[in-house]
């Protein structure tokens, strides 16, 4: 009876045993006990053998594991680097695509002898042209309004005086502004003018370049029949509308702009001719069908 209860004592310590999780005195006990009882040593040995089997399997299933978690990160990886590697070449084009426009538009910005047209529509019955005619100090602006009924005509003969740090131009200018009720003509005006070809990509440094590139977008385009590349988030120092802009692949020069101003009509587009203006152009119209106004 003894033995019997014994045998239970045993058993139920073997798992611990086998374990090593038992202390000397009881190793000393089971093992004396296993000696001598050959039921109890079957069962430690079965029981052994079960529990090796059991590690074996679980080690392997760790491997397994671990193979494919493995693997799962060298996807990732892989994936990571090729995400990393289009971005890095969408930008790399962006920024030679900007670089190259802004290094052609600089040597147009530097020109004093273009002609630049501007045509604007914001909406059904407002409208205008602009024309500028540079060629060395002199300037000639016709600007042609309409608004509605009204339509205002001006004509502004310039010599260039100064020229500040924002690239505008300080012209004293003799203006001959037209309307349906009556011609007038002020003399000597001093008059800011917006300077004419810009280099609206330009940027200080390649860096600042590298950071704006990044959120534009660019695509190759027509804009009235010029080659160019419409460039959109484009937040330059420069760039007159970061939501779009056409840029002539020729020039660098910025040749339309996508919807300036709320409306769904509007549009402005520039054209430029270069070297093409001659002391011609500069002939002022008749004086005696123009008031003089002295202010
Ligand atoms: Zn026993």
């Amino acid at each position: 009876m003894k033995e019997k209860k014994d045998c239970k004592i045993i058993q139920d310590l073997l798992p611990n045993y086998i374990e090593k999780l038992t202390n000397e005195e009881t190793n000393q006990y089971i093992k004396n006990h296993l000696e001598n009882c050959e039921e109890c040593e079957k069962i430690y040995e079965n029981m052994k053998k079960k529990l090796e089997l059991d590690n074996e399997k679980a080690d392997k299933r760790e491997i397994k594991f671990l193979k494919k978690y493995r693997n799962k990160l060298r996807v990732l990886k892989i994936a990571l680097l090729i995400i990393f590697i289009i971005f890095a070449a969408s930008t790399a084009r962006k920024v030679i695509i900007i670089s190259d426009l802004s290094n052609k538009a600089e040597k147009y910005e530097a020109s004093t002898n273009y002609k630049k047209t501007t045509c604007y529509y914001f909406a059904e019955g407002n409208y205008g042209k602009g024309e500028t005619y540079r060629l060395g100090n002199k300037i000639k602006v016709i600007t042609d309004n309409i608004t509605g009924e009204d339509r205002t005509i001006m004509r502004t003969y310039g010599e260039l005086k100064t020229l500040d740090e924002q690239g505008l131009h300080q012209y004293l200018a003799n203006v001959y502004t037209e309307t349906k009720e009556r011609k007038t003509l002020h003399l000597n005006e001093n008059t800011m003018i917006e300077s004419g070809p810009q280099n609206v990509l330009h940027t200080k440094n390649w860096w600042k370049l590298l950071l704006y590139a990044i959120p534009t977008s660019i695509r190759e385009t027509d804009y009235n029949g010029e080659k160019c590349y419409y460039i959109a988030n484009f937040e330059g120092d420069n760039s007159y509308s970061p939501r779009g802009m056409y840029i002539s692949k020729q020039t660098g020069l910025v040749i339309g702009l996508n919807n300036p101003m709320k409306g769904e009509k509007t549009c402005v587009y520039y054209q430029y001719e270069f070297d093409k203006v001659t002391e011609n152009d500069f002939t002022e119209p008749d004086r005696t069908e123009y008031t003089v106004i002295n202010d």
